[in-house]
């Protein structure tokens, strides 16, 4: 696999240090750089994805309340559009199988609207590549939380086998789903 490698951010790091990859899940979201990175001021609007910055929290723009809608918007890229810009993933998912190449497009599909419906929750949950390879694909996420609710959709729906893995120390979600 050649994934960029994930630095440890500044100031994560647990008293041992170093990457361990564990069944822990660490839930900090604080610790996420491209929600620290920028101030974005009430009703900015991603000039990509339309997502809106409301009462300091993003909302798809199906779902901006009425009293945001009138207020002019400045034009930003939110977190999860200058994270799929930056090619930053913290979830990646790794299917294969035989059942996979016989339903690839099927379950290709599945993903595409979890991913969707996750996005009118929480925008800033998005897959930021799909890449198919020798045996299987390759999916990277904004969120790893995103991968974790792939992972059980595809479990839930095709069954087969499914396996996660958490860093400690780094906000990462490694996700294999096999059938
Ligand atoms: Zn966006």
């Amino acid at each position: 696999m050649t994934k960029k490698t994930l630095k440890p951010k500044a100031g994560t790091r647990t008293k041992t240090g170093g990457a361990r990859i564990g069944r822990r899940k660490r839930i900090d979201t604080a610790t996420d750089p491209y929600l620290l990175k920028e101030e974005y001021p009430d009703a900015s609007e991603c000039k990509k994805c339309r997502s809106v910055y409301h009462d300091k929290r993003w909302m798809h723009p199906n779902n901006v309340p009425i009293e945001a809608g009138a207020v002019p918007r400045k034009k930003v890229l939110c977190p999860a559009c200058l994270k799929i810009k930056d090619n930053y993933a913290e979830g990646f998912i790794t299917l294969e199988g035989e059942f996979l190449a016989e339903h690839k497009d099927e379950i290709l599909n599945l993903i595409r609207n979890k991913e969707e419906l996750a996005a009118h929750i929480n925008p800033l949950e998005r897959i930021i590549e799909i890449k198919e390879r020798k045996g299987g694909i390759e999916i990277s996420t904004t969120t790893e939380k995103l991968a974790e609710r792939i992972g059980q959709i595809l479990k839930k729906t095709y069954h087969g086998s499914v396996d996660y893995k958490w860093s400690s120390d780094t906000k990462l979600a490694r996700v294999v789903w096999m059938r």
